[in-house]
């Protein structure tokens, strides 16, 4: 694993749970928004080893929950799998983020029962998401891998950072559709300083946003969370 930060311990990243928080370097995406530009580059890293993280579990066992394994993206890691399973083998659980475009490997870590929670992000409708990202796998990707936790049964969320005017009160709906089933639909509101892209023009949602957001979860009967 190619780690290049730990967080001892988060209340937040969880929500519920008190978990240490592993983030692995390098991302297949660049979200002009993204708040770990460091973490995006796949080269780097290497700051933390896997040995370092178990013994924080161990040192840390009955106060800690588990572990969330964070990015950059952790399904372009090749031993995640075997990591996982050195976290669950010590009887921690495990929260997993991912910003979905890798279903295949989502796929097999639920169908080894590696993942405790699944948080995926959902990152903008198709027409918005190729300039925001870099890339054309979102939304469908995150669908996918939604539709996988549904049908394995493991609890998850679907996360979005809203930012205008990238996202448009009107596109809600439909961003709101590629989540439909989810057992939470969790919100982030985009805050500037530091991502990735300064120059993109973006800047937090506005009120009309909001609002949009929250008619479009009630609508497809998706329970909101708003940071
Ligand atoms: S916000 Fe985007 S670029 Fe940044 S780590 Fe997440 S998926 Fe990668």
């Amino acid at each position: 694993m190619n780690l290049a930060a730990l967080r001892p311990c988060s209340f937040v990243d969880w929500p519920g749970r008190i978990a240490a928080v592993a983030f692995t370097q390098g991302c297949n995406l660049a979200c002009r928004y993204c708040h770990n530009p460091g973490l995006v580059p796949l080269r780097g890293g290497g700051r933390v080893s896997e040995e370092e993280v178990l013994s924080l579990l161990e040192a840390r066992r009955g106060r800690l929950d588990g572990l969330v394994v964070t990015g950059g993206e952790p399904t372009l890691q090749p031993a995640l799998p075997r990591f996982l399973a050195r976290v669950k083998e010590r009887g921690f659980a495990v929260k997993l983020d991912t910003n979905g475009t890798r279903p295949e490997v989502v796929e097999a870590l639920l169908a080894a029962g590696l993942v405790d929670h699944l948080a995926v992000d959902l990152k903008a409708t198709p027409d918005d998401a190729t300039w925001l990202t870099g890339s054309e796998a979102q939304p469908r990707g995150a669908r996918r891998c939604l539709e996988l936790a549904l049908a394995r049964g493991v609890a998850h969320e679907v996360r979005t950072t809203l930012a205008s005017p990238v996202h448009r009160p009107e596109a809600l709906d439909e961003l709101a559709g590629w989540a439909r089933g989810a057992q939470l639909w969790a919100i982030q509101r985009f805050r500037p300083g530091g991502h990735l892209d300064p120059r993109s023009g973006l800047a937090p949602p506005g009120d009309a946003l909001l609002a949009a957001a929250r008619e479009a979860a009630a609508a497809h009967g998706l329970a909101l969370r708003v940071r």
